[in-house]
């Protein structure tokens, strides 16, 4: 068996690896069993990005919930019925706990009765095998796969295969689902699931999906990678129109998803690794108009704060553009510290959709310019060290000193830096080399304890006396003094 458990401690980052060891622990300490399921796995096992930590447990998830909310995790969303919990654990790291519940459909496409579950059952009655395979996080078993519908055979010939006949008429909207994996993952359907597919469209079970369940499609695909393979899906399908006439009528917006991934990607290679779901809808349904869109999203059960804030977001990052366009930002500094404040969804919309040169160049020059300084500041204050300053807040006021001037372009070379730091700590420069061939053993000696310091503040002003008062005085006050 391959060890799971390894590859996903390899793969999950250290806040999600935090997060993971949290439940495991309170599971452990509730008395429940517990388990990565749904996406993590899969994503595990197909080496793409774990987004979020899907967890299922053998019991109520609400007081995990409680426990966790008490170490700093959100709670984003609970629905008691299903007894599932989306969380923001801390380190922004991604996740939910559900109970394992099996459903009990007593006419299709209706809501399914629910009943608490053990994992298998859990897994049995998912969507697509890819889907429904677990990890166990309990002690006596952690690390092994539970794959009762044989995932793993799918995920290995890249094909999407539903669990039932029924798959599709208990839940049209798997429709969607299906074809949102297959391209995501550049996966296709099943043979015998395209057959039932096939039968579904046929029988226009794709008329009965709900505008609810439409709009959860929604929200994960302004969540996707490549959005856009999967909008050609569903148009090819003739499925967009479910998830809004007018945008099947006007397109979604291409050009606006792409220029907006292209971005995205830049941000990547800069090291951030925003949330773009509200401009990537934006970018969606950015032919529609204003009216359109919040239309379109009311009826697709989107919240009307959740409306607002999607429709005032263009409104705040021009504000964001005129601020990045003004005075207060005009020097590098300035300009650094205020971008350094804006969410980086803003940031990536601008990028993608603004055509204000000043703001621009700020932003271009924050990402792959100034970023890259900042990053190299502890060096900064390493040189600063070395020349015997102590640290404190002088010390990190010349570091933020230096750094403004380094924006400016200048302070490059760290012979040059030594210069700008002598003259803002009024450290001098080392006493001559005569001085130094005299005390050789002082001059190498790296002044670190207080101790040592008060020795070398000492010694540098018995230099200075002796400048002043001349060799020969100097020796006598000495001799006198001994
Ligand atoms: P993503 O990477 O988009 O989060 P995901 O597979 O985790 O992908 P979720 O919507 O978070 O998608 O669902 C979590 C899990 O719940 C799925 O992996 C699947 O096992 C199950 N699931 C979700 N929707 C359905 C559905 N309509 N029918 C059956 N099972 C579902
Ligand atoms: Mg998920």
């Amino acid at each position: 068996m391959p060890d799971y458990m390894f590859l996903l401690e390899s793969r999950l980052s250290p806040e999600q690896r935090a997060a993971m060891l949290r439940v495991q622990e309170l599971a452990a300490v509730l008395g429940f069993n517990v388990y990565l399921t749904g996406g993590t796995v899969r994503d595990l096992i197909t080496g793409a990005n774990l987004r979020d930590l899907d967890f299922t447990v053998e019991g109520n998830p609400s007081k995990m919930a409680r426990e966790l909310e008490k170490g700093g995790a959100k709670v984003l969303s609970e629905d008691e019925k299903l007894r599932h919990v989306e969380l923001l654990f801390a380190g922004d790291v991604e996740g939910s706990i559900s109970a394992a519940r099996d459903e009990h459909y007593v006419r299709p496409g209706t809501r399914p009765e629910i009943r608490w579950s053990t994992i298998m059952e859990d897994l049995r009655r998912r969507d697509f095998s890819l889907n429904a395979i677990a990890i166990s996080l309990n002690p006596a078993s952690r690390g092994l796969l539970l794959d009762p519908t044989n995932g793993l055979s799918d995920i290995e010939h890249g094909e999407v295969r539903a669990l039932s006949i029924h798959s599709f008429t208990n839940q049209p909207v798997r429709l969607l689902r299906a074809l949102r994996l297959a391209a995501r993952m550049g996966f296709k359907l099943e043979s015998r699931t395209q057959e039932w597919f096939n039968l579904a469209i046929e029988r226009e079970l794709q008329l009965t999906i709900t505008p609810e369940d439409a709009g959860e499609e929604v929200r994960s695909l302004s969540r996707e990678e490549r959005p856009q393979l999967i909008l050609k899906e569903w148009e090819e399908g003739d499925l967009l129109e479910l998830v809004h006439p007018i945008l099947a009528k006007k397109h979604p917006g291409y050009d606006a998803i792409n220029r907006l991934i292209k971005v995205r990607d830049d941000l990547y290679m800069a090291g951030f690794r925003p949330r773009l779901a509200t401009p990537m809808l934006l970018a969606i349904f950015s032919r529609l108009k204003d009216r359109e869109l919040s239309n379109t999203l009311s009826k697709l059960g989107y919240r009307s704060a959740e409306i607002e804030a999607i429709e005032k977001f263009p409104e705040k990052a021009l504000d964001i553009q005129k601020e990045l366009a003004g005075k207060k930002t005009k020097t590098p500094i300035d300009a650094y510290r205020y971008i350094e404040k804006i969410p980086m969804e803003y940031v990536a919309y601008l990028l993608a959709e603004s055509s204000n040169s000043a703001a621009l160049s700020k932003l271009k020059a924050f990402l792959h310019k100034w970023r890259p300084v900042r990053q190299a500041l502890p060096i900064v204050a390493t040189e600063l060290e070395a020349l015997g300053m102590p640290r404190g807040p002088k010390f990190d006021q010349i570091v933020q000193d230096v750094f403004a001037i380094q924006l400016n372009g200048r302070a490059k070379t760290p012979e040059e830096r030594v210069k700008i730091l002598r003259k803002l700590s009024g450290i001098k420069e080392p006493p001559k080399k005569k001085e130094k061939e005299k005390k050789p053993a002082k001059a190498e000696k790296h002044v670190e304890t207080p101790a040592e310091k008060k020795a070398a503040a000492a010694e540098k002003h018995a230099t200075h006396e002796r400048h002043k008062a001349g060799m020969k005085a100097a020796a006598a006050k000495h001799k006198g003094k001994k």
